[in-house]
């Protein structure tokens, strides 16, 4: 099982190496924030972890507090990848990660949301994500070679 590591053991292992584990530059994480911490570093954590912290901080922000249809749900996943695309159009880079103020942009951060919303919908709805995407990995990996010749 993987986790953030918490207070005590975050500040102790800044000591060794105050920019290490910085999931945006590796390197200098000055400008990555996350939960006014300059650096987040993890362990072992697994999908169903972050299922449930996106689905908790959902509730939390209170997107919980008026019902939306699975279709609305659905309809914001794909506005997550419609905004990785703009992105794209406006000539950002694949691998680019930019701020306006405090807030991180780019298509990574845009392809993230999009995974947290599906997170987020796994957890309120109770499916075992973990359990599907291992599923359907093993069942991918008997295809046929381009799933029998499709052309995209
Ligand atoms: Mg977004």
């Amino acid at each position: 099982m993987k986790r953030y590591l918490n207070e005590a053991e975050l500040t102790e292992y800044l000591k060794k190496d105050p920019h290490a584990g910085c999931p945006a530059c590796g390197e200098d994480c000055g400008g990555w924030v996350v939960d006014g911490q300059p650096c987040r570093k993890t362990v072992d954590l697994s999908i169903n972890d972050l299922v449930n912290e996106a689905h908790q901080n959902a509730i939390n922000k209170g997107w919980y507090e008026e019902p939306r249809t699975f279709g609305e749900v659905i309809a914001l996943m794909h506005s997550e990848l419609s905004e990785a695309l703009e992105d794209h159009r406006n000539g950002r880079g694949l691998q680019e990660v930019y701020f306006e103020g405090e807030k991180p942009c780019g298509i990574p951060v845009e392809l993230a949301d999009t995974v947290i919303r599906i997170f987020d919908t796994c957890g309120h709805l109770g499916i075992d994500l973990e359990t599907a995407i291992r599923i359907k990995m093993d069942y991918n990996a008997t295809r046929e070679i381009r799933h029998g010749g499709k052309k995209l």
